[in-house]
């Protein structure tokens, strides 16, 4: 575990939130989250190190894996692929797992590299005629490349130095340059009902937790802006939160979303409707 100063601010002044444990994997232990006093960014403090995170992922965590029959079937249904191929359709996927998002992308006309840290994903990549090198940003050279889009699936809040990532990043975007990601969203309804017990905060994997304001503030302070803010309804997730909830306080309201699908659902699209849902995805644009 290794503590650190506000990964966003560099302030060395945080608030105690809550020690909270790993309700999605169930790994043993308790872990501390904070919330700095100087740009409010809610984060882990002490955090996993990079090279011990490896041990709070099953052995059969599915990202990593190749999932060639995925490659062309959901082209078009992530918010990741509505962003058209323009420029020379240079596209960045940090994270990229086991590259079936990038065929997919390939399919569509970008032409992709990805980076990824866990070698199985990059041999995976590459079963799949996919461009990708093993490593992180800050970590690997990418000399002069520029892209016209950079894509997160999923790994902003793991990043353990977010701010140095897309300082890198912004370096490597090309004219207008596009920046897609999404992440949990701190500040979302059910957020905000469970508290310590909330799934989005995912630990220890996750290193960050972030809101809209602390989303701004990173893209602001790393020369990028924001262009969109979407909000994503998140069912599944909702329906495992509510069952969690329902068996640690035992409530009658919790008991009653866990067991009907359809009104957590109507409520899940509310949130979604109303910007507090569970997941963010955000469009940045580099300045
Ligand atoms: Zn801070």
């Amino acid at each position: 575990m290794i503590r650190t100063a506000c990964p966003l601010c560099g302030a060395d002044d945080a608030q105690d939130l809550f020690e909270g444990e790993d309700h999605n994997f169930g790994f043993a232990g308790r872990f501390p989250v904070v919330r700095c006093r100087g740009c409010s960014l809610i984060y882990c403090n002490p955090f996993v190190s990079p090279a011990d995170v490896g041990q709070f992922f099953d052995s059969g965590y599915a990202a990593h894996d190749v999932e060639p029959a995925r490659a062309t079937r959901r082209r078009g249904r992530d918010v990741w692929d509505r962003v058209r191929p323009f420029g020379e359709a240079r596209l960045l996927d940090l994270g990229c797992g086991g590259g079936s998002f990038l065929a997919r992308m390939k399919a569509g006309g970008w032409r992709g590299l990805g980076i990824d840290p866990v070698a199985r994903a990059i041999e995976s990549c590459r079963a799949l005629g996919v461009d990708a090198i093993e490593g992180t940003i800050p970590g690997v050279d990418l000399g002069a490349r520029r892209f016209e889009l950079i894509t997160l699936r999923g790994s902003l809040p793991n990043l353990p130095q977010p701010r140095e990532t897309f300082e890198v990043l912004r370096r490597h975007a090309a004219e207008g340059g596009r920046l897609v990601f999404n992440a949990f969203n701190v500040e979302g309804w059910l957020a905000r009902r469970c508290g310590r017990y909330w799934l989005g905060y995912d630990l220890p994997r996750q290193r960050c937790h972030y809101s809209r304001a602390t989303i701004e503030r990173l893209l602001s302070a790393t020369g990028w802006r924001v262009e969109r803010v979407g909000y994503r309804r998140r069912p599944n997730l909702a329906r495992r939160n509510a069952k969690l909830m329902a068996m640690v306080t035992g409530g009658r309201g919790w008991r009653l979303l866990a067991a009907r699908k359809g009104l957590l659902s109507a409520l899940v699209t509310l949130t979604a409707w109303l910007r507090c849902s569970d997941e963010m995805w955000v469009r940045g644009r580099s300045v």
